[in-house]
């Protein structure tokens, strides 16, 4: 793939498409392969190892012509990355649908889609990437926030003040990890094999300091924890030499956990004993001994964590699927300590709570300030917002076109929507809004060793739910709607689909949010409610969701 000029969304109100909601998918691709938001623009790689905005640059061309020729009625097809076919459809449908990186079960596997890769048929689209709404290190930063502080809720009482977080991986996900544990007051300390990436995060504001030896770490880390002073270390190391190093010096951090690309063991984990220029010469010239390297010390990583578990640390998977490649590789105890969604996250699926995030096309921060203070006007009650917002004001730099995430369940995501779309009509903010959401959200995944781990009825593995929400989506009038595979845990193991709608302050807009921003989350209660969760249940009743089976 060739080295293309740096790539950045145009702002404000001129549109070089033929209308707001082909342009926003327009921007919205640029803005995932701006070099500020972007891990490897180059390779068009936006997160999370090799999740890719388009399948190659005459792809991404061909689809910026495409949405630029676009009509209010027709519907671009994009197939893991290329664009495909252009549809005569109408004016609510979606203006893209999109498929990335399915493979008919049998055949999904890495090998199998790294064949199809190489041959120019596939391409990897994580969860945001393929989905052009991936924010950058923002974009998790609240789902980040969010579980440290269920975890320090349900282990120290609702703080990490003086409290040592272990982690690894500061790539474009895992990045966020450091700043969610000062945010909750705790102490962190990130092993990332890649000093650029550590410093990136320095620069960002994500991390407060780098270390070059665990040593050096350690010793502000006790200072810290001591004085029960909110920090972060990004220390230049090997996560599958540093974890087993502190079970051999008896240092057990109090929670533990890891975000490096382990769900890629050729792309995304530095095997031990390697140096990334030796990481990068082995994978070039031998796949196959790198992949066993890399997962032979993803196992002892993961053993690792079981021994600090053993000593009191609390524990989890942080869903990129470590354990998964661990008992690949021999390491039969594996999932004796927990994902983290049944550990924290699930209860806010039962609600329909999930990643909900919007942008300003404008390119203008003062635009998401107002959002931000209509959510405020509109939530009062919400403590946690309130905390949360004013915190991420404070302390998230955009990345890119300003954006802003936060969680938000049923009958809280339409109400955001629609006054987003007030704003707008009445010309408060500058340009329209677009307005999506992870992948990782209440209804929109089948991922047995993350989302859906250990479901009340057992149906971890059913995949029908995603893609129940992909068509909702569609019928309900989403601007673009994607079903993907592989996203956050690997090839074969995950089945999700995602949504993003424009606000673009007309009434047909209106109508559009209105439903998209009901039944998208509708599909977390009722997936719930349908596994057995009691809390789904009182959910479903509260708002009057119609769940046939329910009486
Ligand atoms: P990324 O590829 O951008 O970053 C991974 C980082 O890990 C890189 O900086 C890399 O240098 C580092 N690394 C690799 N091997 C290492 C090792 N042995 N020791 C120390 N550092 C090492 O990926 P990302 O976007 O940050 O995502 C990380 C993982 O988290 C992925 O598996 C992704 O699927 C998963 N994920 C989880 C969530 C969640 O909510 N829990 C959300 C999205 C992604």
């Amino acid at each position: 793939m060739s080295q293309r000029t740096q790539i950045r969304a145009p702002r404000g109100t001129v549109l070089s498409c033929k209308g707001w909601q082909q342009e926003a998918a327009m921007r919205m691709l640029m803005n995932n392969l701006d070099p500020d938001v972007a891990e490897r623009p180059d390779d068009l790689v936006v997160y999370g190892g090799s999740g890719r905005a388009a399948r190659s640059w005459e792809a991404y061309e061909m689809i910026v012509r495409s949405l630029q020729q676009l009509e209010n009625d027709e519907t671009l097809l994009v197939q893991s990355g290329k664009p495909v076919g252009i549809m005569r459809t109408h004016v609510d449908a979606p203006r893209v649908l999109i498929a990335n990186s399915n493979l008919v079960p049998h055949w999904a596997n890495w090998e199998e889609f790294r064949r199809l890769e190489a041959l120019g048929l596939t391409m990897y689209g994580q969860m945001t990437a393929g989905s052009w709404i991936y924010i950058g290190s923002q974009g998790i930063l609240q789902g980040t926030f969010e579980t440290f502080a269920e975890a320090a809720r349900q282990h120290y009482g609702g703080s990490l003040k003086g409290k040592f977080v272990l982690t690894a991986g500061l790539g474009g996900m895992g990045g966020a990890q450091p700043l969610a544990v000062t945010m909750n007051d705790g102490v962190c300390l990130a092993v990332e094999v890649d000093e650029s990436h550590i410093q990136r995060r320095v620069a960002t504001g994500y991390c407060d300091e780098i270390a070059y030896t665990l040593d050096e770490a350690l010793v502000r880390v006790h200072e810290a924890c001591d004085k029960g002073q909110p920090i972060s270390i990004g220390l230049v190391g090997n996560a599958a030499e540093i974890y087993p190093e502190l079970v051999r010096r008896n240092i057990i951090p109090d929670m533990v956990t890891d975000q490096t690309s382990a769900h890629d063991a050729l792309n995304g984990y530095i095997p031990a004993g390697l140096s990334l220029e030796e990481a990068e010469d082995l994978r070039k010239q031998d796949p196959e001994t790198y992949i066993r390297r890399a997962k032979e010390s993803m196992a002892v990583h993961v053993r690792a964590m079981l021994d600090l578990q053993k000593r009191g640390a609390v524990v989890f998977d942080y869903g990129n699927n470590l354990r998964g490649q661990a008992l690949e590789a021999g390491e039969t105890h594996a999932l004796d300590f927990p994902g983290f969604v049944p550990a924290y996250i699930r209860s806010l699926f039962c609600r329909g709570k999930g990643p909900f995030r919007w942008v300003a096309l404008s390119g203008d921060p003062e635009d998401i300030y107002r959002t931000d203070e209509v959510l405020l006007e509109l939530f009062p009650e919400d403590e946690h917002l309130k905390r949360w917002l004013t915190l991420a004001r404070k302390k998230v730099q955009f990345q890119g076109l300003p954006a802003r995430i936060c969680w938000l369940g049923y009958g809280e995501r339409d109400k955001a929507g629609l006054a987003f779309n007030e704003l707008v009509a009445k010309g408060i903010v500058k340009a329209p809004i677009v307005i999506g959401r992870d992948h990782l959200d209440s209804g929109s995944v089948a991922s047995p060793y993350r989302e859906t781990e250990g479901m009340k009825d057992g149906s971890d593995a059913i995949a029908d739910w995603p893609l129940l929400n992909a068509l909702v989506n569609t019928a309900s009038g989403a601007t673009w709607v994607s079903l993907h595979h592989g996203g956050g845990v690997g090839i074969g193991y995950s089945l999700h689909a995602g949504q993003v709608s424009v606000a673009d302050g007309t009434a047909e807009a209106a109508a559009r949010l209105a439903r998209v921003l009901s039944n998208d989350p509708g599909m977390g209660i009722i997936r719930h409610v349908d596994a057995g969760y009691e809390e789904a249940v009182t959910h479903a009743q509260k708002y009057h969701v119609k769940i046939p089976m329910q009486g």
